[in-house]
């Protein structure tokens, strides 16, 4: 089958083996579409892939073959995938924190080298998230296919549903780990999919006033007009000025960062012998929030971070909490809200390439010209 992969230099599309069936729990899924992610560009800037790995962790298709373990789905379900890897099983999992799994990565000594125990893996990260090949490809192996797969309502359209991937759980985890309480103002560092859908989720949770934080107009145009948030374009004000004077001279209570990661290499080693880069999203965030409210970072942060300012997480009792999206927990609630039409998402593919082009897509997707918000792959 052919894939996006990166060559060790590049990205390219490659002829790769199809997927199999490893594990009864198993189902195989044929792409309808995949979609690209930030994520991506801080792993691919920061050395974390492989040669031949198999990028994309935010994917929908169909079923076309079950392990014959597989309960809730069979050959023909349309399903969008749960970009994490859980079992459903573990304490973290019953719990509805599939990102902590204990069991789905196949690489566990890699995740406790670099953060000290094992997350769940991620599809699309194979050589450092967990062993997992990714959906921009014509067929992926889903594994755990009863947990991580969900059958997609008659109606909602793939270019909706495929946000309940990742970027919508992400923005519902975001939310939910943030506290977020009505009345609350909330802050959130980033306009892209993950940001606006923060912004959604903080605006259903009957949060008073959400305020997005970008530099991109049409992305700060498309807040406002897709999700009731405000906007602050950070080249033209004072941020932290800005959203004192919206939070009744207070700052806001919840401060979510979904600006993007800092990327991680493959070995301790490799970290340990890089300059550790100063995330300025995370510092502006932490320098804003109010005294005793919640900073959260929802970019997909892999590697060491310097300049952190601790000192006013001490002095003003902040709480800060990092999180990947829990996608198992949250998918089916957005799916039922994609099918009675109180979520939509499809604006956020704000471009479409066959895959055979998908280093093009990549290439418009870094560069944001355009409007790009994501790039939508579809076979061919
Ligand atoms: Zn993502
Ligand atoms: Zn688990």
């Amino acid at each position: 089958m052919r894939a996006l992969c990166w060559q060790g230099d590049r990205l390219t599309v490659a002829e790769v083996p199809d997927p199999e069936l490893r594990n009864g729990h198993d189902a195989i899924v044929r792409v309808r579409c995949s979609t690209t992610c930030g994520t991506d560009l801080h792993l691919i800037d920061g050395g974390a892939f492989g040669p031949g790995d198999v990028l994309g962790h935010e994917f929908l298709g169909e079923v076309v073959e079950v392990g014959p373990r597989v309960r809730r789905h069979r050959v023909g379900d349309r399903v969008v995938v749960a970009s994490v890897v859980a079992c459903g099983r573990c304490r973290y999992c019953q719990q509805g924190r599939h990102s902590c799994c204990d069991n789905g990565s196949v690489d566990p000594a890699a995740g406790e080298l670099a953060w000290g125990q094992a997350p769940a893996a991620c599809h699309g990260h194979p050589s450092a998230g967990g062993g997992f090949a990714g959906g921009h490809a014509e067929y992926v192996r889903v594994p755990y296919a009863d947990v991580g797969a969900f059958t997609v309502p008659d109606g909602v359209p793939d270019e909706r549903a495929v946000f309940a991937s990742d970027a919508a759980p992400a923005g519902w985890t975001g939310a939910d780990v943030g506290g977020v309480c009505p009345g609350d103002v909330v802050a959130i560092w980033g306009a892209g999919a993950v940001g606006q859908l923060v912004a959604q989720a903080a605006v259903r949770r009957g949060a008073a006033r959400v305020v997005v934080v970008d530099r991109y107009d049409e992305r700060l145009r498309m807040v406002e007009r897709h999700t009731g948030a405000e906007t602050v374009h950070y080249q033209r004000a004072d941020v932290t000025a800005e959203l004192r004077e919206r939070s009744g001279g207070r700052g806001p209570d919840v401060c979510v960062e979904a600006a993007g990661a800092v990327g991680g290499s493959r070995s301790l080693a490799e970290r340990l012998r890089r300059a550790p880069r100063t995330p300025l999203a995370l510092r502006e965030a932490v320098h804003a929030c109010r005294k005793g409210g919640t900073v959260v970072v929802l970019g997909d942060v892999t590697d060491f971070v310097d300049a952190f300012p601790v000192g006013a997480v001490v002095q003003r009792e902040l709480t800060v909490r990092g999180t990947r999206p829990h996608g198992p927990r949250h998918i089916p609630t957005l799916l039922e809200q994609m099918a009675r039409d109180e979520l939509r998402t499809e604006h956020l593919a704000t471009h479409r390439f066959p895959l055979n082009r998908g280093p093009e897509g990549y290439a418009l997707f870094r560069a944001r010209t355009d409007g790009c918000v994501r790039v939508l792959f579809t076979p061919g």
